[in-house]
């Protein structure tokens, strides 16, 4: 390695919601690989409680051993980490760039669907996107059974951003993505950053920890893509540093259908059991 040349803190951020398969040990490797001779780091996801399991964790822990993986203790898991999203928020509360939302799913499809709306409800990475029936509420009335959401075009304005742009070390590399303010408005929006009851969400979970345990390499598949510009945006509000970015090939099935935790026919913890080498696991997905 040259003189100066930083080295890379990446993670693999599984939650704990089902067996580990082939996809995710794709995933995983990866990180560790962009890590070498950095820091690969592993960090459990569970901020969805009534779907997060310990004896998941647990077989987490054991198919990357046996991946031949390693990675520093205390591991960050998302569920202790609850102050740290809510001071995330309150400081984006402050700022006046969050509302409380009572919305349920069946609420917004049928906001979507109202005469008045006319065009086909434009669906972003979160589903489609919010029409803000609740975005003149104010903090100060937020109640337990609220959502919180981002006001993304205040958020834009306050940030005077009229571009949001990052650059992807995998698919175009020094080409950077690039998306128009009004775009983003119009096409990704007012996004949820605390689920009901669930103090947070993926989006701000991630980044606050992304900027907490110092990574300076996101490591995960395509299909995460789109969610990278919320989450830029959110880096900028919370004034935290923007790592680099490399989104990987997803591993499919026969059929070409993306891995699902829900398919566990190719759980790692199967192919161990059936007495599968994590060397051929290794060569099966190209490392
Ligand atoms: N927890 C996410 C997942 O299981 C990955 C998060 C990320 O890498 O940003 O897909």
């Amino acid at each position: 390695m040259a003189c100066g040349t930083k080295l890379n803190r990446t993670r693999f951020a599984p939650s704990p919601t089902g067996p580990l398969h082939l996809g995710h040990a794709f995933a995983a490797l990866t990180a560790a690989k962009l890590a070498d001779p950095g820091q690969f780091l592993l960090r459990i996801e569970d901020i969805d409680q009534t779907r997060s399991r310990p004896e998941y964790e647990a077989l987490i822990g054991e198919d990357l051993h046996w991946l031949g993986l390693d990675w520093p203790q205390p591991v960050m898991r998302q569920s202790e980490r609850l102050s740290a999203y809510q001071a995330a928020l309150d400081r984006l509360a402050a700022l006046g760039l969050i509302y409380p939302c009572q919305c349920r799913r069946a609420d917004i499809r049928a906001a979507l669907s109202a005469p008045q709306e006319g065009a086909t409800p434009v669906i972003g990475p979160d589903g489609p996107v919010y029409p803000g029936t609740c975005r003149h509420r104010s903090m100060t009335d937020a109640g337990p059974e609220d959502a919180i959401r981002l006001n993304a075009a205040r958020a834009l304005d306050y940030l005077e951003l009229h571009e949001i742009a990052f650059e992807d070390e995998n698919i175009a590399p020094g080409l950077p993505h690039r998306l128009a303010a009004q775009d983003f408005i119009a096409g990704v929006g007012d996004v949820v950053l605390a689920r009901r009851g669930m103090g947070t969400s993926y989006h701000l979970s991630v980044v606050v920890d992304d900027a907490a345990q110092g990574i300076t390499l996101v490591t995960r598949g395509k299909d995460l893509i789109d969610s990278t510009w919320i989450h830029i945006i959110l880096q900028k509000l919370l004034e935290t540093p923007t790592p680099r970015y490399h989104h990987h090939r997803l591993i499919r099935d026969q059929h070409g259908k993306r891995l699902a935790k829900r398919d566990d026919a190719r759980a790692l913890k199967l192919f161990r059991d059936e007495g599968v080498s994590a060397c051929e696991i290794r060569h099966m997905l190209g490392f």
